[in-house]
């Protein structure tokens, strides 16, 4: 469902980045400007990665899906296939040492799991993806750690765990 959207949203970041962080979808503010991750949920997480020494501009940011789904609704199974190339094809060239998947749309996408959050969020999961080892941290969705002071608390101790195996 391309339709309603502005621009693409693809992937932002340095090819040498260790680290990725893959989000749901372009949200309002991201189908402005064409860039992932920059209204509040953005600053957000651009502020956790700060407070753990980690400038935004040496991660590379993305989403599952590059299209702003209408009224901000999740994207369906469809879209999230159609789009799913796109994602491949950004991890084939970056290969992150690490990739933190932020809710539970880029959870499922990167690791097939359908697991309850609160039983995987901060664990490390090492899994084959298109011909490719990568090693997955699931993450809380930056938009609900930030409403949320227990979430928040776990969505930075897996944020911080995964700059540290980036890192090793
Ligand atoms: N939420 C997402 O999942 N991705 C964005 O780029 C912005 C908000």
């Amino acid at each position: 469902m391309s339709g309603g959207r502005n621009r693409i949203v693809n992937g932002d970041g340095p090819v040498n980045a260790a680290l990725m962080l893959v989000g749901e979808a372009p949200g309002a503010q991201e189908d402005e400007s064409g860039k992932p991750f920059v209204g509040r949920a953005g600053k957000f997480l651009e502020s956790v990665l700060e407070d753990n020494g980690v400038n935004r501009e040496s991660v590379f940011i993305t989403n599952v899906v590059r299209c702003r789904p209408p009224s901000n609704r999740r994207p369906d199974d469809g879209e999230i296939k159609s789009c799913m190339p796109y994602l491949s094809g950004e991890l084939k060239r970056i290969r992150p040492k690490v990739v933190v998947a932020l809710g539970f749309v880029a959870i499922k996408a990167l690791t097939g799991s359908s697991e309850k959050l609160g039983e995987i969020i901060g664990r490390e999961i090492d899994v084959d993806f298109n011909d490719m080892k990568l090693r997955v941290v699931p993450c809380y969705h930056p938009s609900a750690a930030m409403r949320n002071r227990k979430m928040r608390r776990k969505f930075e101790d897996a944020v911080r765990k995964a700059i540290s195996l980036s890192r090793a």
